[in-house]
């Protein structure tokens, strides 16, 4: 349609201008007389003829350049180029349909090259884990990535940044940055049902986006970090106070000792036999920060050997059972054969160390403290689930006073008692399950307590068992 109407329109214009010339020279012929009007008739159309015959091919392959110039058009960001035009005009240089061709390749190719790293830019942005806002000349929010959605729970696109945060030094950095004034990084607590503390990054772009952003806002959780901060000042703050607290204890023995008490032999031996416990407690501290500050280094790593529960724990309970006896406490162990579980046998040891002597400690007196071992599997088990694998379930159990529901969660955090006098008294040092904790993570196993007043508590812990035989053969197996 478009050829012919080109051809139509345009062909015979061309035709009638070039055949123009030889037709006049024709037309005076005849009039002086020199040619008969019919052959300057016969000759003009004859001129014409030709030069349709040369124009018509010429002005048909222009136009299907055109039309497919106009069909790339059409096509747009479409993956299928149209086809090339056809056939060859004796005029333009052929050279032409290449270049044309070639443009439109070269030009998918770089759209497709765009379309490639815009959707990267997508991805990285949707995958970015910290939220990003990118606000315009009047603070609203052109748009968000998922992760700025997630924080503040909703589509966030059109609304003014004050509806998300109202922190007045942010608001002002936001302000400054969008008028094109430098970045600033303003750190902020996000009230909520989980107070969170943030690091905000306000930064004006230097070109501002097709989209209207002027400036990109950024923002870093340092809830996690802040915390850890807070609990290794909290630690310090800790250790230095337990070991303080001998320390002085010591000091003013040795001054008294020095001095009003020099000649008394009575107070001597009574102060140092208290200067002996102190110093005692201030090593088992010492011991117990270098055992935590080990295990911590090691707990990325599992454990590869495999160790014997049963000789383990009867040599735990052996060694406890002097101070036992002290408290007119019994040991009831049901163990049975447990199968080799995967661990190390010396820090596993100390973990039923710390678990018994806790149970001797705060069990009552006249009573009994009981060590089972059993065989769990993950079909029917949620601590052996979790391991995911079969596992030997140690549970020691006393008739103690109990722990109160709440204290439960934090009994693995350092310094944490329930009572810090009585478990001094005890000559605790409030980091026995804070051990226990880490040297069952580095086991890939699992503790669990279990506590009612008034009755006693329970620890288990869970240990994955050491090879697949053992796996085979749970009710051969079975112990406790
Ligand atoms: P501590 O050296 O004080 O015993 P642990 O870390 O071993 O430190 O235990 C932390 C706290 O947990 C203890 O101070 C005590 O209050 C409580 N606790 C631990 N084991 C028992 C238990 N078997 N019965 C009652 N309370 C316990």
């Amino acid at each position: 349609m478009a050829v012919k109407s080109t051809l139509r329109r345009r062909l015979p214009v061309a035709v009638a201008l070039l055949t123009a010339p030889a037709a006049l020279v024709l037309a005076g012929l005849a009039g002086i007389g020199a040619l008969a009007p019919i052959w300057a008739v016969a000759g003009t159309l004859a001129v014409a003829l030709a030069v349709l015959l040369i124009l018509y091919p010429h002005f048909a392959h222009v136009e299907a350049l055109r039309r497919y110039i106009e069909a790339l058009r059409v096509a747009g960001t479409s993956d299928i180029l149209p086809k090339p035009p056809a056939g060859r005009s004796p005029v333009l240089a052929p050279e032409l349909d290449e270049t044309v061709v070639e443009t439109a390749r070269e030009r998918q190719r770089r759209r497709r090259e765009l379309e490639a790293a815009i959707a990267g830019n997508e991805m990285i942005l949707s995958n970015l884990p910290d939220p990003l806002i990118m606000l315009d000349r009047t603070r609203r929010i052109v748009r968000a990535n998922p992760a700025a959605e997630a924080l503040f729970s909703g589509n966030l696109t059109g609304r003014d940044l004050i509806s998300l945060l109202r922190n007045p030094a942010l608001l002002t950095a936001a302000d400054a940055a969008v008028a094109g004034q430098e970045g600033k990084v303003v750190e902020f607590t996000l009230h909520g049902e989980i107070e969170r503390e943030f690091s905000a990054r306000v930064v004006p772009l230097t070109t501002p986006a097709l989209d209207g952003t002027v400036a990109i806002l950024s923002l870093h959780d340092l809830t996690a970090a802040r915390q850890a901060e807070r609990m290794r000042a909290d630690f310090v703050a800790n250790a230095s106070h337990e070991l303080r607290t001998p320390l002085s204890s010591l000091i003013g023995f040795i001054e008294t000792l020095r001095g009003p008490a020099r000649e008394d032999t009575e107070a001597r031996e009574r102060f140092l036999g208290i200067m002996h416990d102190q110093s005692m407690r201030m090593a088992r501290l010492v011991d117990d920060l270098l055992s935590l500050s080990r295990i911590e280094m090691q707990e990325h790593t599992a454990p590869t050997g495999s160790a014997d529960l049963r000789a383990m724990l009867e040599s735990v309970v052996r060694g406890l059972e002097l101070k036992a006896q002290s408290r007119r406490i019994g040991f009831d162990l049901s163990l049975g054969d447990p199968p080799p579980v995967i661990g190390v046998q010396d820090e596993l040891a100390q973990v039923f160390q710390n678990l018994l002597d806790n149970a001797v400690k705060y069990g009552r007196t006249d009573s009994k403290v009981r060590v089972t071992a059993r065989l769990v599997e993950p079909a029917s088990d949620p601590a052996a689930r979790r391991i995911g694998r079969p596992a030997v379930a140690v549970a020691v159990s006393d008739s103690g006073e109990g722990i109160a529901r709440d204290h439960l969660p934090r009994l693995t955090e350092r310094f944490y008692r329930v009572d810090t006098a009585r478990s001094r008294e005890l000559g605790g040092t409030g980091l026995g399950l804070a051990i226990v904790k880490h040297i069952v993570n580095r086991h890939r196993g699992h503790l669990s307590v279990e506590s009612e007043i008034g009755k006693g508590s329970t620890f288990t812990v869970y240990l994955p068992l050491a090879s697949a035989a053992a796996q085979d053969a749970p009710s051969r197996r079975r112990v406790g």
